[in-house]
């Protein structure tokens, strides 16, 4: 379990997240949905500890995974970034082979990487069949949703508890998109999966809970067909329906 308690985070005198409690279990696809600005990105990126390298940035409260905490500063955050893996907006293959984009994952996190490593992760990405007569092209060469689940294939073969999610289908195409959420769908069976989307048919598609943040916030959060069908929140129902 992901979770997070009475987290604040500003940067400078500008605060970005309020009072943030909230937990993301296993098995579990959630959706975090909310007006651009309102902090999404900003909370993902916090349980991977991305603003350590940000003097500006202060956080306070508690985040973990587990009964680890994150923001324990002995713990390096390769550790951590082993154990959350990150998808973004824009595919981001390192500028290597198919197969060092897997490979080089593993090298450089210490774990063993072989043909049959290699193999399972992009099976486990539902890429394997399309890539496997290719493994030495530059992975820059893929489609667009090729790339996207070369960079999911990057995050499990890691073996993370968790990966997070944001706006990965945003650049894609509708066909591209279906694949990549029945991949997600696939790959809750095994990890914890946070999904930061604005496409409000894709949050009903696959997630089994909702959080709608507004200006750093949570205003709202439940099952997602509860937030969809009956939101309890005026400022939720206004979103939902698309008047923002
Ligand atoms: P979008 O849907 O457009 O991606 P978002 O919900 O992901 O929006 P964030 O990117 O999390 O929004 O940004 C939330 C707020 O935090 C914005 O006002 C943004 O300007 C601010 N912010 C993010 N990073 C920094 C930073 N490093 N320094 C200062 N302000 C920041
Ligand atoms: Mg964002």
């Amino acid at each position: 379990k992901l979770s997070t308690e009475s987290l604040n985070l500003s940067f400078g005198t500008k605060q970005v997240l309020k009072n943030i409690t909230v937990s993301f279990n296993e098995h579990e696809i959630a959706a975090l949905i909310g007006p651009s600005g309102c902090g999404k990105s900003t909370l993902l990126r916090t349980f991977n500890r991305m603003h350590d390298l940000f003097p500006d940035a202060h956080i306070d409260g508690r985040l973990k995974l587990e009964e680890l905490d994150l923001y324990d500063k002995t713990i390096p955050v390769t550790e951590i970034r082993k154990r959350i893996g990150m998808v973004f907006q824009k595919a981001n293959p390192f500028p290597k082979s198919i197969y060092e984009n897997i490979a080089y994952g593993l090298r450089i996190n210490n774990l063993p990487h072989n043909k049959d490593v290699v193999e399972k992760a992009l099976r486990e990405a539902f890429l394997w069949e399309e890539v496997k007569d290719d493994l030495k092209m530059p992975a820059t060469r893929l489609s667009g949703g090729q790339q996207q689940r070369l960079c999911i294939a990057r995050a499990v073969a890691l073996r993370p508890e968790v990966i997070l999610m944001d706006e990965p289908c945003s650049a894609l195409d509708p066909v591209s998109t279906l694949k990549i959420e029945e991949l997600i769908t696939h790959l809750k069976e095994k990890y914890t999966i946070v999904i930061v989307t604005h496409n409000m048919q894709q949050a009903q598609r696959i997630a089994d809970k909702t959080v709608f943040m507004y200006l750093g916030e949570i205003k709202e959060e439940g099952a997602t067909q509860d937030i969809f069908n009956f939101p309890k929140n005026e400022v939720t129902a206004n979103y939902i329906k698309g008047q923002f």
